[in-house]
């Protein structure tokens, strides 16, 4: 018997006067958190929602993200976080494929009208029957007109409940992503891939007996947010400081005011935090209380370890692995000196290895091959898609679609995404190893690199690059010293400069976008 929500529940019966969640001047307890989420475990199961049922979430940031989260599953029913930037037909599509009974939708705000589009996605989807409107204030009238809110369905609700028993094996949680190909698809994790993926993430980052202090701008509606910080975090009674969208001057100003202990970000915002250093930022202070800085959801340039270690003395740690493995599946070693630009090592419990398209093993120590794992990580597949599924699993093993190295001590390099590798004119080439050396370059700040077609050598490598504040370099001359630095066909014969990049909600470069 294992229920995920033992981490809230534990910890408000430990702590319960400890602050679990800090948005603005919200501040709200574990005690009082874990009451709010008996009440939406009550509401569900009065409204008849049954164990192993789907109740999809679409939330920013924001406290209710907890509550609502931990709330479902006390009930024993699947939370289906959604992506906050869909749209109704694509929340449609996401109701219905995972069969969803209830949606708790956020109303939004009026740039990103979520409430919105998540009822017109609600009223196209079949079989989904509840819609609950969470406004910002609970006491304020739902934005459309008929919809029940949040605030009006909890007013009654007990705040006591007693969690339904579920089995470890049980679905807890199905994440959509893009996988390696095609639609989005559910991959179903359970309630023991999620306990063990926090319980040894908490292991590898160590924890201060006063509780940490996280700043949580990483989306929670995608695994990194939600394992690595949510869950992770909750188990340990730490307070999590909520950032609904990621902005660098405010992230920095709040981890001078909150004391923060514990960052976690993609490579995007390390990038955006050391840009937003100006003089003003009492970086002593940030440093002083700084004690671990995690990193994962596409490869860390090495120079961005470097300004973070000069300006606040703490290593990033790396991570590395995909809502399919709940996430993590590799980390940095916390016992040994870390190595730049490496993923670490298989987590406890977990095992990798390389192979080939035909899932053979590649043994030897630096040769490239697609990177596979096994261990209690692992998904329970792709929810109603035993086809899609098995074209990644077998006997145990997950192939990830990532290509990687492993060097003579076990450390894995990730060369980059299988579908993000550049074929020039019969050459492999692999963007991330490109971008790594333009970002050395003292005019360039941020280097993403892509394949584009190409008549003579089927594809061509460019290169898209934002500047240095002030800084001033011509084409021409970062052509001609990038063909300096690298064998023939892999410098960027197209370099495009460009203010910013597309991102996804995560803080990624969009690759698919830029051409
Ligand atoms: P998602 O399922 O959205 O978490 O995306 C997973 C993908 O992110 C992986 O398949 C990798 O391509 C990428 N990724 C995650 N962590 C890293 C890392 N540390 N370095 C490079 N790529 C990463």
């Amino acid at each position: 018997m294992l229920n995920l929500s033992i981490f809230l529940e534990d910890s408000a019966r430990r702590y319960p006067d400890r602050e679990a969640v800090v948005l603005g001047d919200t501040r709200l307890t574990y005690a009082q958190v874990n009451g709010a989420a008996n009440q939406a475990a009550n509401l569900l199961v009065s409204r008849g929602i049954r164990p192993g049922d789907k109740v999809a979430l679409s939330c920013p940031n924001l406290p209710y993200f907890p509550i609502l989260y931990y709330g479902i599953l006390k009930a024993g029913a699947v939370v289906v976080p959604l992506n906050v930037l869909l749209k109704g037909r694509e929340i449609a599509y996401h109701l219905g494929d995972s069969e969803a009974k209830a949606y708790f939708c956020f109303q939004g705000t009026a740039d990103l009208p979520m409430g919105t589009e998540g009822h017109a996605g609600f009223e196209q989807a079949d079989g989904c029957e509840q819609f609950f409107m969470v406004t910002a204030d609970p006491a304020a009238p739902s934005p459309v007109e008929g919809t029940e809110t949040l605030g009006q369905a909890l007013r009654d609700q007990s705040p006591v409940f007693e969690a339904v028993q579920t089995q470890e094996t049980d679905g807890a949680v199905i994440l959509y992503t893009s996988g390696t190909t095609g639609q989005p698809k559910g991959a179903e994790l359970s309630h023991s891939n999620l306990v063990m993926n926090a319980l040894t993430c908490n292991r590898l980052f160590g924890s201060r007996p006063a509780g940490d202090t996280h700043l949580l701008t990483l989306p929670l509606f995608h695994s990194f947010g939600s394992s690595v910080q949510m869950n992770a975090g909750f188990s340990n009674a730490a307070t999590l400081v909520l950032v609904p969208r990621f902005d660098a001057k405010q992230v920095v100003d709040l981890m001078q005011k909150e004391d923060i202990t514990f960052f976690a970000g993609v490579p995007t915002m390390y990038w955006g935090l050391l840009g937003a250093l100006t003089d003003d930022v009492d970086v002593d202070r940030i440093a002083a209380n700084l004690r671990i800085s995690v990193c994962g959801g596409a490869s860390l340039p090495v120079e961005i370890i470097k300004s973070f270690k000069e300006r606040f003395h703490v290593q990033i740690l790396e991570g590395y692995g995909l809502s399919e493995t709940s996430p993590v599946a590799t980390f940095s070693d916390p016992d040994r000196e870390p190595r730049p630009g490496s993923i670490g090592i298989p987590i406890w419990g977990v095992e990798c290895k390389l192979i080939d398209p035909e899932w053979k093993t590649i043994e030897g120590a630096d040769e490239v091959g697609e990177i596979a794992m096994r261990g209690h990580n692992i998904m329970k597949g792709y929810y109603n898609r035993p086809e899609a599924t098995t074209e990644v699993m077998k006997d145990g093993w997950f192939r990830s679609g990532d290509l990687a190295r492993r060097d003579e001590d076990g450390y894995y390099y990730i060369v980059d995404r299988a579908k993000d590798m550049i074929i020039r004119g019969g050459y492999n080439v692999y963007p991330r190893e490109i971008e790594e050396v333009l970002m050395t370059h003292e005019a360039v700040s941020l280097a993403a690199v892509v394949g584009i077609p190409d008549e003579s050598h089927g594809e061509e490598i460019k290169a898209f690059i934002i500047l240095n504040d002030g800084a001033t370099v011509t084409e021409d001359e970062l052509r001609g010293w990038a063909k300096e630095q690298m064998a023939n066909y892999k410098y960027p014969r197209v370099i495009e400069f460009a203010p910013t990049l597309p991102m996804t909600a995560t803080g990624k470069i969009l690759k698919r976008e830029l051409s």
